[in-house]
């Protein structure tokens, strides 16, 4: 008795939780676009330029040891 294929459509689950570049563990934050960003799990503090300071996530390409291949196409 398997549920796998009954998931329910859920646009942030499909997307997998590990980065492609990495595997670490990554969470996916929806852009005022409606895209979808990968980010660090862990949430900061950041000061914006105007002196306030925020909660949020540092994209995941920021710190992605895997970023340069996603840049570079040639191998
Ligand atoms: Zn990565």
């Amino acid at each position: 008795m398997s549920d796998e294929t009954e998931k329910p459509v859920n646009s942030l689950k499909q997307t997998a939780n590990c980065c492609r570049g990495c595997g670490l563990y990554i969470e996916w934050t929806k852009m005022k676009s409606g895209k979808f960003m990968p980010v660090e799990p862990e949430l900061i503090t950041v000061v914006t330029p105007e002196g306030e300071t925020v909660k949020g996530r540092v994209p995941h390409w920021a710190k992605c040891s895997a970023a340069k291949k996603f840049k570079k196409r040639k191998v």
